[in-house]
């Protein structure tokens, strides 16, 4: 084989051998299905549970309660990702159950479907204190999770709520305003980033635009089922 791409295959390996290290095994490509970075095949969500087991991959475990993994169907198509748990989040072990849950569960219902019937998690599985922002390392720590809840699950679209959940599934540092209502694309997957029901509370006169983003993603999951 040529020199040169020997390698290139060398490099390429090493580069993945150092991503399975820090513990990111699977790779999503842009306008493709999930790629495998290892062998490992498409987990369920109780394997991915157990892998995840009493993490204590970053400092959030020495200050939460419970992790908040997610919970609902697991064959769904539409899944909703937030931020992170919140204070109430954490005390029962279950995401969006304080005023922001009430809030997304009526969200959900606007667009004629039940909470139990789509699959909700967040971008971080452990509360931060006083529910600061997420860190960048936090972040990174739960990814390979969050990866491959949604390999698992593999929804025809994604609802992210809020700045971080849109910024991390998206790759972007765009702002909320930006990206809210439009549809993405990640993997096969459509992504419509949504205002975070938290922020909706304090700003009741935005409830209009995420209403629209409602009625966006129930056209596109009936499209996604005329295609089925
Ligand atoms: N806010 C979030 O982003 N997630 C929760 O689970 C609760 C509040």
């Amino acid at each position: 084989m040529d020199q040169r791409i020997q390698e290139i295959i060398t490099d390429l390996k090493n580069y993945l051998e150092y991503l399975k290290g820090i513990g990111i095994d699977s790779l999503f490509v842009s306008g493709n299905a999930p790629q495998e970075v290892s062998q490992s095949k498409v987990q369920t969500l109780e394997e991915i549970r157990r892998e995840l087991g009493d993490c204590r991959r970053c400092k959030l475990h020495r200050t939460r309660t419970t992790i908040v993994f997610g919970e609902g169907n697991e064959k769904t198509k539409l899944m909703f990702i937030g931020e992170g748990p919140g204070y109430d989040e954490d005390v029962q072990g279950r995401p969006f159950v304080g005023k922001a849950g009430q809030l997304l569960t009526k969200i959900i219902q606007s667009i004629h479907l039940q909470r139990e019937e789509v699959y909700i998690t967040n971008i971080i599985k452990c509360r931060p204190p006083q529910n600061r922002n997420p860190e960048l390392d936090e972040i990174q720590s739960c990814h390979p999770f969050l990866q491959k809840q949604i390999q698992s699950i593999q929804p025809k679209m994604i609802c992210a709520l809020g700045t971080f959940a849109a910024q991390t599934l998206l790759s972007t540092d765009a702002k909320i305003t930006s990206l809210r209502g439009r549809v993405f694309e990640l993997s096969g997957i459509k992504v419509l980033p949504t205002y975070h029901p938290a922020y909706l509370l304090r700003n009741p006169e935005r409830k209009r635009e995420v209403w629209e983003d409602m009625k966006q993603i129930s056209r596109c999951m009936a499209e996604e089922d005329g295609r089925d």
